[in-house]
């Protein structure tokens, strides 16, 4: 008997015919003989209307009623599933964050768990019941409901998974698997058969949202095997482990030829819209004024991705300083520099969210030279102009235009030859939001 942790997104379970479509997959599972957790998102894009309901309140909504706005729409989706099993002839029953043990610090909107305590889960599992968990959230010490960010029911399941030391943590989503490109962008994306755990953290980190970044590191840190599936199908999905060479099904024929493989150079591409740039002009280019200036972006709470200073023009010794950051910590911190300008001594700053950025991933990247110049020579091709670059061992990311970023996405997709040669990848469901 294998216990399975299985969590559905949003999009699996959008209205009451999709809740009793996934309680027949669980009721399923359960009656295969296997011990059953389920961790499950809010209906549809529920989270979102509650968001845009608060902004309806209030410009900058209290964190700490917003989690507690938010965390209800776990709540609808966990106590219908529990009744749509029930339905079936198979007992279920439902838990908050709270009850179910995971236990955050006390950071309103993207706490971090710091503990998971599921004897409330453990027995309900021993009683032969199907266990139902409502995903992304938790509670701090102080009792306190909290939010685990975005797309943090990933986190929740893998946590579980961890702490009940399930065989399994299976995410059911709109789509078949990971990827090499999300399918809404680019029809003849690949599934990815297997992807290790530092594969997938560049590929979340970069903003492929089909598995949340903290859920991969959390998987790698206490080596949860994450299988990324559709709801909507039976299709073996992706398989996420610390090694290429790792067989859904170990008795299965490939598996030893799968084992002789090497890494993939290329496992994808991601792409984010959720990064705008500010640029901080005219600034006196000598030692400390960097430090400076991000010491007071760490302040305002923003969390900082690529960072690139110009040369400073000889005859004025002033630089530019640009940056972006996620467009949610934008307000604060154009305010927080813009406070302290006399002090920083910029002549002003820039504030440009039509960015979009994409990443090329892959471990095989590190010894295969040329990379970089094939991806700069497609996005050539294409026309596409490029603003910033970063990169890591495993990663190139550029930032291009907006309305730039799915031809990009396309051409790079192209040049690297992930395109499928078997047709167009299908998604099932869900708005894309
Ligand atoms: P859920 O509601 O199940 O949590 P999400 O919307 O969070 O689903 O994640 C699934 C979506 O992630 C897909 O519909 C797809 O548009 C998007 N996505 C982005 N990058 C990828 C990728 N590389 N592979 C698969 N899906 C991706
Ligand atoms: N409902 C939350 C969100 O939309 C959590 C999740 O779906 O993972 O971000
Ligand atoms: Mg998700």
């Amino acid at each position: 008997m294998a216990l399975v942790v299985q969590k559905y997104g949003g999009s699996s379970v959008s209205d009451a015919h999709s809740i009793k479509r996934v309680a027949k997959r669980i009721a399923a599972t359960k009656r295969a003989g296997n011990d059953v957790v389920v961790v499950v998102s809010a209906m549809g894009d529920t989270t979102d209307e509650l968001l845009d309901l608060a902004g309806q309140i209030t410009p900058l909504p209290p964190q700490r009623e917003l989690d507690i706005l938010l965390t209800s729409g776990e709540r609808i989706s966990m106590s219908l599933l529990a009744m749509a099993i029930t339905n079936l002839g198979v007992r279920a029953k439902s838990f908050t964050g709270q009850q179910a043990g995971l236990m955050t610090d006390a950071v309103h909107g993207r706490a971090r768990l710091v503990d998971v305590v599921p004897h409330r889960i453990r027995e309900t599992v021993e009683k032969g019941q199907v266990a139902i968990v409502a995903g992304f959230q938790g509670v701090s010490s102080t009792n306190d409901v909290t939010t685990l960010g975005r797309g943090g029911s990933d986190t929740t399941a893998v946590a579980l998974a961890a702490g009940l030391d399930a065989d399994v943590c299976e995410i059911y989503t709109d789509v078949d698997g990971v990827f090499t490109a999300d399918p809404r962008i680019v029809p003849s994306a690949r599934k990815i058969d297997r992807v290790t755990y530092e594969e997938m953290l560049e590929l979340a980190a970069s903003g492929a949202k089909v598995l949340a970044l903290r859920a991969v590191e959390y998987a790698r840190r206490y080596d949860v095997p994450v299988h990324v599936r559709s709801s909507f199908s039976s299709t073996t999905g992706t398989l996420v482990t610390g090694t290429h060479g790792d067989a859904i099904d170990p008795n299965a024929p490939a598996a030893e030829e799968e084992n002789q493989m090497e890494a993939p150079i290329i496992s994808g591409v991601a792409h984010d819209r959720s990064e705008a740039k500010i640029t901080v002009v005219g600034v006196p280019d000598k030692p400390g004024t960097a430090a400076r200036i991000f010491e007071v972006v760490a302040g305002a709470g923003a969390n900082i991705d690529m960072i690139v200073q110009n040369v400073s023009a000889a005859h004025t010794g002033l630089t530019d300083i640009s940056f972006t950051l996620p467009h949610a910590d934008s307000p604060s911190t154009l305010a927080a520099l813009n406070a302290l300008q006399d002090e920083l001594g910029f002549a002003s700053l820039q504030y440009d969210d039509q960015i979009g950025k994409l990443s090329l991933v892959g471990a095989g990247m590190k010894s295969h030279p040329g990379v970089s110049a094939r991806l700069f020579g497609a996005l050539r091709d294409a026309g596409i102009n490029i603003e910033m670059i970063s990169t890591s061992e495993i990663r190139i990311s550029v930032v291009t235009r907006e309305d730039a970023l799915d031809d990009a996405v396309r051409a790079i997709h192209t040049a690297f030859d992930l395109d499928s040669a078997d047709g167009e990848a299908v998604v099932y469901a869900g708005s894309g939001r």
